[in-house]
């Protein structure tokens, strides 16, 4: 191996002790903590450890955590009318429906019930135009998570060509738009995109963002790039159990790469911590404060 591993689970603990040092001035400024709150649908038991996890870190940042545990056959009216009195408590900074809901429930109108300034997240579509428009925004947390690896891996992006692949409203369109604003020559492919692994070859910066377990080989890879693998796939092993993979082949694509995030340990642990740094704005743009300031 050649490329240095990005170590995502440092980066992200110094991220929640810097969101965690604001929280504790915010308190100072204000006289309230911020607030998150999760609400869950069903029981799909990878999205209980999830909300459990985001339960933990809130608190542990500093902040107030309250989860919402709803039954499966919650009919899209109630999450409604949950999601409007979230939107009206002034307790609470912000929201977060974990995704896949139910297939009775329309995501995307939940999406679009939720307050642009409680949305955490970022999906809500006011927040992407102005993530497009390059104006200030509750930007989505995985997106935000692959920039500042990149900034803390010494990752110059100004002018450098990034290629992304996927196209999903979570991950590939605004981590797109958040390297156009840093600067970067954009392309976005996706399922449709022909020569996948020319395309690749030309960038300086890749992020992968497909959900194909290693697709992305050592050999679509320009020497001393910066790849940035946000895939987590399951793959079965030889012995019945499975492990978690990238949509990188990290093997092959280490020998190559300048930097690397490995798949567990890169990306996935900075979308809570980012989850974090988003309720801490969302509260301080609520109380006119700049976080920045803090
Ligand atoms: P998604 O909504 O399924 O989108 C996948 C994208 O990949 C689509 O745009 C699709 O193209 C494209 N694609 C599929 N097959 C392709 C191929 N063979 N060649 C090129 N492009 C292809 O997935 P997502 O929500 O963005 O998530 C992507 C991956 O990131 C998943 O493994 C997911 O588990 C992971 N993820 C990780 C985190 C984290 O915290 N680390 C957070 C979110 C997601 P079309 O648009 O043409 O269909």
């Amino acid at each position: 191996m050649t490329a240095t591993r990005i170590d995502g689970k440092a980066v992200a603990a110094d991220l929640r002790a810097e969101v965690a040092a604001k929280v504790a001035r915010f308190q100072r400024r204000t006289g309230r903590l911020p607030g998150l709150t999760v609400v869950l649908v069903g029981d799909d038991p990878a999205s209980e450890v999830y909300v459990r996890n985001k339960g933990i870190q809130t608190r542990e940042a500093g902040m107030i955590s309250n989860e919402i545990k709803l039954e499966g056959n919650t009919s899209q009216a109630e999450l409604l009318q949950i999601v409007a009195a979230l939107n009206a408590d002034p307790t609470v900074d912000g929201i977060l429906v974990q995704m896949p809901l139910p297939r009775q429930i329309d995501t995307q109108a939940i999406i679009e019930a939720i307050d642009p300034a409680k949305d955490v997240d970022g999906l809500h579509p006011v927040n992407a135009g102005k993530l497009n428009q390059g104006i200030a925004a509750l930007t989505p947390c995985t997106p935000l998570g692959c920039m500042i690896l990149l900034e803390r891996a010494g990752v110059a992006v100004a002018g450098a060509s990034a290629v992304v692949i996927g196209r999903s409203i979570l991950v590939g369109r605004p981590v797109a738009a958040l390297l156009l604003a840093a600067h970067a020559t954009v392309t976005i492919a996706h399922s449709r995109s022909k020569d996948l692994p020319a395309i690749c070859r030309q960038a300086d910066i890749v992020i992968a963002a497909v959900g194909k377990p290693e697709l992305v080989r050592g050999d679509w890879i320009k020497p001393g790039a910066a790849v940035i693998d946000v895939g987590i796939n399951r793959v079965p092993k030889d012995d019945g159990k499975t492990r978690l993979v990238g949509d990188v082949h990290f093997a092959s694509a280490a020998e190559v790469a300048g930097v690397i995030t490995p798949v567990p340990g890169g990306v996935g642990p900075m979308t809570i911590a980012c989850l974090l740094q988003n309720t801490l704005t969302a509260a301080c743009s609520r109380e006119k404060i700049d976080p920045k300031g803090l």
